[in-house]
């Protein structure tokens, strides 16, 4: 069976791996490097969590984000907006609890048994700290994570100011660019394509660069350009850099109201930050960010930077699913890579015909067409 895999991003690498896995000639496009557009992430692995876009508690975080100037807002996609005022405040759909948390938990051991065969990406199970400064979201919060302390177990610790941390101990992380060299060493018969797919459709054929080629599947993994293909997304931009600092953090620590995590390396320390609603290409506001993350440690040098795009769904949540021959993987949002493995399977999955679309992961792929890609 030919499958291409348009998207070499951490969901397309995941996508192309499984199908390889079960026998599948597999050809990936894209006219990046592979990974180039996810390896400004943290690397946080959160199994056992789900961050939903369509709650007033979101809103308030993003109101305060845009107070400490890590969040902006520039351009968002219409029908995204649209579909998100509709689904306000609406309780999850019913078993989508349950079905994150599968995809989370695979979505672990996926990277922990790549990592017991050769942990050549610095995996490592250490936990993360989440610190608030604003009293009344750490309540909030502390709220919402006792309440789950059973699927995702939590110590709480107050400061005398009113704000607080939390520590989850199942929380794992990784270094993404050593993650994604392995990903290509892993992927020994894929032949990969550098060039652009300019149309995809549902018969199978991507229009690119090498001209139209005909497979039994295409899976789409390419972000937000995905929403021409009908399905609701929006980029919310984010920036990376690996820095020398003085001192460095024992465990990833997210500094929640600001919206800069921090990552302890072998290399030197992770920091990202950036929440900007913004389709655009432009990293004018990257230095805004690299204020607020010198703000929380003395930085000494910064080796290198990169920034990438947040795929985000109506509700924050990823979704998977086919019609016709196209299957789309996509909306990670804030944790794309926590469940990229898992996303990928599924792809890999429904793109070899093994049973049905899953009703809640593929609940915004119903009007999924063919279409030129943004
Ligand atoms: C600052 C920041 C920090 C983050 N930290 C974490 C974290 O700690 N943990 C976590 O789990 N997640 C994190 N994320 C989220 C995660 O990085 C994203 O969800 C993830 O990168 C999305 O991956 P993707 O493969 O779906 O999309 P992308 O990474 O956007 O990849 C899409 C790929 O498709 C390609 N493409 C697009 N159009 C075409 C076309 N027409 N033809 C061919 N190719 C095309 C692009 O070139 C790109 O390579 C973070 C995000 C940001 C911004």
């Amino acid at each position: 069976m030919r499958v291409a895999v348009v998207g070499a991003g951490i969901t397309g690498l995941f996508a192309a791996y499984y199908l390889e896995r079960e026998g599948a000639e597999v050809t990936v496009f894209d006219e990046r490097a592979p990974g180039d557009r996810s390896v400004h992430a943290a690397g946080i692995l959160e199994a056992t969590q789900a961050y939903r876009t369509n709650t007033f508690a979101f809103l308030r975080r993003v109101f305060r984000l845009w107070r400490h100037r890590t969040c902006a807002f520039r351009s968002v996609d219409g029908r995204w907006l649209l579909e998100s005022a509709r689904r306000l405040d609406r309780p999850p759909e019913p078993g989508s609890e349950r079905r994150l948390l599968e995809l989370g938990s695979a979505s672990l051991a996926a990277y922990a048994a790549l990592a017991r065969a050769r942990d050549d990406f610095g995996f490592s199970v250490r936990g993360l700290t989440e610190v608030y400064e604003d009293p009344v979201h750490f309540r909030h919060e502390r709220a919402v994570a006792l309440a789950r302390r059973a699927a995702a177990p939590v110590e709480v610790r107050e400061d005398p100011g009113g704000g607080g941390t939390m520590f989850f101990p199942e929380v794992g992380w990784l270094h993404t660019e050593r993650f994604v060299a392995r990903m290509l060493r892993e992927l020994g018969s894929v032949r990969f394509v550098r060039a652009r797919a300019a149309h995809l459709a549902l018969d199978g054929t991507v229009t690119g660069a090498p001209g139209p080629e005909r497979f039994d599947a295409i899976v789409a993994c390419t972000g937000v350009s995905s929403r021409s293909l009908g399905v609701p997304l929006t980029g919310v931009k984010g920036y990376g850099w690996h820095l020398r600092v003085r001192a460095p953090v024992p465990v990833a620590t997210i500094h929640v109201d600001r919206g800069v995590a921090l990552v302890p390396l072998d290399d030197g320390l992770k920091a990202t930050g950036g929440w900007d609603f913004d389709l655009s290409s432009t990293v004018a506001r990257a230095s805004t960010v690299l204020a607020q993350v010198r703000g929380l440690t003395e930085v000494l040098e910064v080796l290198d930077f990169n920034h990438g795009i947040r795929p985000t769904t109506p509700d924050g949540l990823p979704t998977v699913g086919r019609k016709g021959n196209v299957v789309v993987a996509n909306g990670g949002f804030r944790l794309g890579w926590s469940f990229a493995p898992g996303m990928g399977q599924e792809a890999a999955r429904l793109a070899l015909g093994r049973g049905e679309n899953d009703p809640f992961l593929a609940r915004f792929c119903g009007r999924l067409r063919s279409g030129a890609l943004r």
